[in-house]
């Protein structure tokens, strides 16, 4: 089999439009794939179109040689970020194409079933809240559904954004007594059992994370998300040292390289890669394995789109160090208008196809009536 061509679709998403490429094979096998974007995604959807060129002629089964094709080849340009989020597209499609070559769902190809089902922890739940209580009693409604752990940021609706400093966090004390007041109402009406994860996507400096963690300890958080930007471990190291809550980091950072000092030097106590930044299928199931070494739980960061999603689901299956599957509810309507079949969520699980590869398609009804220039 043979790679014969690339497409690149551009289309309405979430919060950002979202970016998808099709490989296209001599068999007629298509492999479906998703690159991370985020404001510049017209951008990384033409440099995704382009990608042909590098592939065309190939032999789609050689995963880990075109992962490694690709990779070097960025190197001096830097093949972290907008490259590595180009890669996982390549990756997730070729995993496709193999899955639907071989008949058998992706989790097959990495070892298996190691589970029947992916336990969730709901984000996406708190749209239209806007008082503690709003919080408090949409929390409620998610323990109801079936849901053990639920994830927010409390304090980012209060961030004075007047200056776009990534680390300043903006918070003066009335905010973070607006923050800590959700967080208690709902550690009220869940009740102890219920995991609160809280977000802080990477948005404070030391001093202001410190001091967040701390105001919540009392309610007994879960995990403490990305206190700090992803740049500097020593500041990571810094808070983690200062505070009880566990940490949580990793969407922001790339590959199994960026992972290593975080497991070396124990800066975190999970682990969240984004199977469309990081690297793709291979480069999830080889950040897991590298963390079970260290008892280290992976929960992947599942808040990017519709394969992100399945693309990290697959790999969890086979994962023995699986923590818990994040899903958007406030993004699922889309993931469904996006994806044919639809994905079966229901009790607090996600229930993985056992389709050939990664068992879903790219509406192209979806891909039509969504698409945005690039
Ligand atoms: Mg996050």
């Amino acid at each position: 089999m043979k790679i014969t061509g690339l497409k690149a679709f551009h289309c309405n998403g979430s919060r950002y439009p979202w970016v998808f490429i099709k490989i296209e094979t001599d068999a007629g096998i298509t492999g479906i794939g998703q690159a991370s974007s985020g404001p510049g995604s017209a951008m990384v959807a033409a440099a995704a179109s382009r990608l042909g060129g590098w592939l065309t002629g190939e032999d789609p089964s050689r995963i880990e040689y075109l992962w490694n094709k690709l990779f070097t080849g960025f190197s001096s340009l830097g093949n972290r970020g907008f490259a590595s989020a180009l890669i996982s597209a390549v990756d997730i499609a070729l995993w496709d194409i193999r899955g639907k070559q071989l008949g058998l769902p992706v989790y097959e190809l990495l070892g298996g079933r190691f589970r029947d089902r992916l336990i969730l922890y709901a984000n996406g739940w708190f749209q239209d809240c806007e008082t503690p209580d709003d919080f408090a009693r949409n929390a409620k409604a998610e323990v109801k559904k079936g849901h053990t752990a639920m994830k927010l940021d409390p304090f980012m609706r209060f961030i004075d954004r007047s200056e776009p400093r990534q680390h300043a966090g903006g918070m003066t004390p009335a905010a973070e007594a607006k923050g800590a007041a959700i967080v208690e109402a709902i550690r009220d009406a869940v009740g102890p059992d219920v995991e609160i994860l809280i977000d802080a996507h990477g948005m404070y400096d030391v001093p202001t994370a410190v001091r967040l963690a701390r105001r919540l300890e009392p309610c007994n958080i879960g995990w403490f998300e990305e206190p700090v930007p992803p740049e500097n471990y020593d500041a990571l190291r810094l808070v983690r040292e200062q505070i009880a809550t566990p940490i949580c980091v990793g969407e922001r950072l790339i590959s199994r390289y960026d992972f290593r000092p975080i497991l070396d030097h124990q800066l975190a106590n999970y682990l969240m890669p984004d199977i469309i930044r990081t690297g793709g299928i291979s480069e999830m199931k080889k950040i897991a394995t590298m963390a079970e070494a260290y008892y280290v739980p992976v929960s992947p960061h599942d808040a990017t789109g519709p394969i992100t999603m399945i693309a990290g689901a697959q790999v969890m299956m086979t994962v023995p160090n699986f923590y818990r599957l994040e899903i958007a509810y406030s993004e699922l309507p889309l993931y469904n208008e996006a994806l044919t079949p639809p994905l079966d969520v229901h009790d607090g699980y996600f229930h993985v196809s056992n389709r050939p590869g990664l068992g879903h398609e790219l509406s192209e009804e979806y891909l039509t009536k969504q698409a945005v220039p690039f």
